[in-house]
């Protein structure tokens, strides 16, 4: 089977739920096994509080160091261990939050068409003196910790609860209008670093995608910089973009969901502007209090797997209105019909996907399989060259023997 024809197949069956899997990247059988595994592993060794038992959790950080268990689990108890050393869980609002935002213009604004949280950083506009005049390098990385915390416990839940699918990451525009190495100081870029450091490292995979819009030279220039201090995983979700970004955003951004200054039509004139008020179904009280008490305190613990599973699988992905949800026994409802439609096509479709499955696992198999023989192949093939080499030089060597002994014959002759 080639790689077309496994394109096609996916498309094909665009419409079952493996082939959303594949696409998204939301939930397999393997990934399940891997996060058990993972599961089982820190909770024989007592390493897994109570608040991270929770299969998204463990699955972000098993796909941050690419399903390697031994990996995720030594990131997984760094991330433990600095929450401790920062007491993360004690950091409350900065008192400066209006001040921040007025030096340097962000927040989180609506959702993308998916239902993630949409972030957005005029970082174009940032005034770094003043910033560091009303806070400082280490309350503004404590204040972007609060949140991270807050997009966790609850912008994703309630993400969640409206789009009636697991959401658990953020798409992020940030405009650099005007932004290149000569107005970007050092300290600039040092907190630059120390935040995606901390986004990498501790909260793996809340990045869906990144786009960085009205890049200029001058940008692209402090982008060479900025981009050797970020992991690969995190630099393939980011699309450095010129002036002509908006048909891009627009694929993943509804334009009432975008504001007006970067092309799109919301303005929030009535709480004095886009960025100022943290725009999202999270401020929204009913479903804030519904959505913590469908998933706790955090995200779906693992006992709501096999609920997780209906709700992300829900064929529809439209965002149902914000005013037509009702609370808690909306919601509970809602599940309750997921389940059902869930089990109902159940038989027919699981056989399609296992058969899918079979294909692209023998796929797989058969590319690992090439992949050793190119291995040994290119093994052999350097042996043959240092042979070569060595060959090349001895008949050199007896070229220069050659060449000596004429030389000498003839001053035999010249005596
Ligand atoms: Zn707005």
């Amino acid at each position: 089977m080639s790689f077309k024809s496994i394109d096609r197949l996916i498309r094909r069956n665009s419409k079952t739920k493996l082939s959303r899997n594949i696409v998204d990247g939301i939930y397999d059988q393997k990934e399940e096994q891997y996060v058990q595994s993972l599961r089982e592993l820190l909770l024989a060794n007592n390493q897994l509080p109570e608040k991270f038992d929770d299969y998204h959790v463990l699955l972000r950080f098993l796909k941050m160091r690419g399903f390697n268990i031994v990996k995720a689990k030594e990131m997984f108890l760094n991330m433990l261990k600095w929450r401790e050393e920062c007491a993360v869980d004690a950091i409350a609002k900065i008192e400066e939050y209006d001040a921040v935002k007025r030096c340097y213009p962000h927040g989180f604004h609506g959702v993308d068409r998916f239902g993630r949280p949409l972030y957005i950083e005029r970082i174009g506009l940032v005034d770094l003196n003043k910033l560091m005049q009303v806070s400082s390098t280490d309350r503004y990385v404590k204040y972007h910790i609060s949140e991270q915390e807050k997009t966790l416990s609850l912008r994703y839940p309630a993400c969640s609860l409206v789009a009636k699918k697991h959401i658990g990451s953020t798409t992020a525009i940030f405009d650099v209008k005007g932004l290149g190495m000569n107005n970007f100081s050092k300290s600039g870029r040092d907190l630059f670093i120390e935040i995606q450091k901390i986004d990498s490292n501790y909260y793996p995979e809340t990045l869906n995608q990144l786009y960085i819009i009205n890049a200029g030279a001058g940008f692209r220039a402090l982008w060479k910089v900025l981009k050797a201090c970020m992991e690969a995983r995190t630099l393939a979700k980011i699309q450095v973009l010129g002036t002509n970004y908006l048909s891009t955003i627009l694929e993943a951004v509804d334009p009432s969901n975008l504001p007006d200054f970067l092309g799109g039509t919301c303005t929030c004139s009535a709480t004095g502007g886009c960025l100022l008020q943290d725009k999202g179904p999270w401020t929204d009280q009913e479903i804030s209090q519904a959505s913590k008490g469908v998933f706790g305190k955090g995200q779906k613990s693992f006992d709501e797997i096999s609920t997780t599973v209906a709700c992300e699988n829900f064929p529809g992905h439209q965002e149902p209105s914000v005013g037509k949800l009702h609370p808690i026994s909306g919601w509970k409802r809602t599940l309750g019909m997921l389940l059902k439609d869930n089990q109902v096509g159940d038989t027919n479709e699981n056989i399609q996907q296992n058969k899918v499955n079979e294909q692209i696992s023998e796929k797989i198999q058969e590319l690992e399989n090439c992949s050793a023989q190119t291995q040994e192949t290119l093994h052999a093939l350097l042996q043959k060259q240092n042979e070569l080499a060595n060959h090349i030089e001895q008949l050199r060597k007896l070229l220069r023997e050659a060449a000596n002994a004429d030389n000498k014959a003839n001053v035999l002759i010249l005596k």
